[in-house]
């Protein structure tokens, strides 16, 4: 059966052409322009081959490339990608009706990954680490047919925060998900221009646009129970703690290996007294000196004779 489903959604959509709206759209474009700008994520000549599974992430994707596109300085192909894994009950009509509609040029590749998942994965086991290593493989080889110099991925900023904190619970890492990254092999550029796009904002922009939004659990699989945990952790600091999850958004950008403990970042058996660290290890900047008398009277409180000339 053919069916989507609409956005679950506990706020209204905005009209597409309120001010509010407007202006949702405006901060999604500048965060996706800034996050290619800041990671030189797309350059001239660039074929960036748009990853569109048919939910809001990838639907908001590309319609802000679509739209920095046509004010960009620099000229760039886009191609719209849709794998259909031949899950049951997938509408393969939706997407290429969208992608016409908008006028994108598109490729649709069909692989029955569902039944090799089902053939591979005992009954009740996760299916999504072998599905994605299929799904990888396949969006890879794609991409070298179309000569597609950029693959660019839905993820947003939560997913990203989600991703560090499942690696810090379960995995003993600090690692989440980097705006570019060149695949295993050093053969594909992928990256992810939502990097600095909350998923409530582009929640709301996907109920505005009214995409045909097709449900992300055709599969059977349930959501990984500990990234929902993660996510209703995060969000309930977000409700809690007004700031924090920005504050942690921006942690990802400013590291200070040598304040963490890994030794394979900075060499802290080599380091000793007079050791000058590189200014991005320096955690805290430096208190000015006290450059005279006075600064010195100001620093340690009560004012009192001091000599004109320090000694
Ligand atoms: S949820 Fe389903 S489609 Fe998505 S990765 Fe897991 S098995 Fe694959």
């Amino acid at each position: 059966m053919n069916t989507v489903t609409p956005q679950p959604s506990t706020e209204q959509a905005d009209n597409r052409h309120s001010n509010t709206f407007l202006r949702l759209k405006k901060k999604l474009e500048r965060s996706v322009g800034e996050a290619i700008g800041d990671y030189n994520m797309i350059g001239d000549g660039d074929t960036v081959m748009v990853c569109v599974s048919g939910g809001k992430d990838s639907y908001t994707l590309l319609s802000c490339l679509l739209a920095l596109r046509e004010r960009a300085p620099v000229k760039f192909r886009i191609v719209a990608m849709n794998l259909d894994q031949k899950q049951p009950g997938f509408p393969d009509h939706i997407l290429p009706a969208y992608f016409e509609s908008i006028g994108v040029e598109y490729r649709i590749v069909t692989e029955d990954t569902y039944s090799i998942v089902k053939d591979k994965i005992p009954e009740g086991k996760t299916t999504c680490s072998l599905c994605s290593r299929l799904r990888r493989g396949i969006i890879y080889r794609t991409a070298a047919e179309i000569g597609a110099t950029r693959i660019a991925l839905g993820h947003h900023r939560d997913d990203m925060l989600e991703t560090l904190f499942l690696n810090m619970f379960f995995g003993g890492k600090i690692k989440a998900m980097p705006p570019k990254l060149v695949s295993d092999d050093g053969k594909h550029m992928v990256i992810r221009p939502l990097a600095y796009c909350t998923e409530s904002d582009i929640a709301r922009f996907a109920r505005s646009m009214d995409f045909p939004i097709i449900p992300c659990n055709l599969c059977g699989s349930q959501e990984n129970a500990q990234r929902k945990q993660i996510k209703a952790m995060l969000q309930a600091w977000g409700r809690e703690f007004p700031g924090r999850i920005e504050s942690l958004a921006t942690s990802l950008k400013n590291v200070v290996p040598s304040h963490l403990a890994d030794r394979k970042l900075f060499d802290f058996v080599g380091i000793d007294r007079g050791t000058l660290l590189d200014e991005g290890d320096i955690a805290f900047d430096p208190q000015p000196l006290p450059a005279s008398g006075d600064n010195i009277v100001r620093l340690v409180g009560e004012p009192r004779n001091i000599p004109e000339a320090l000694p």
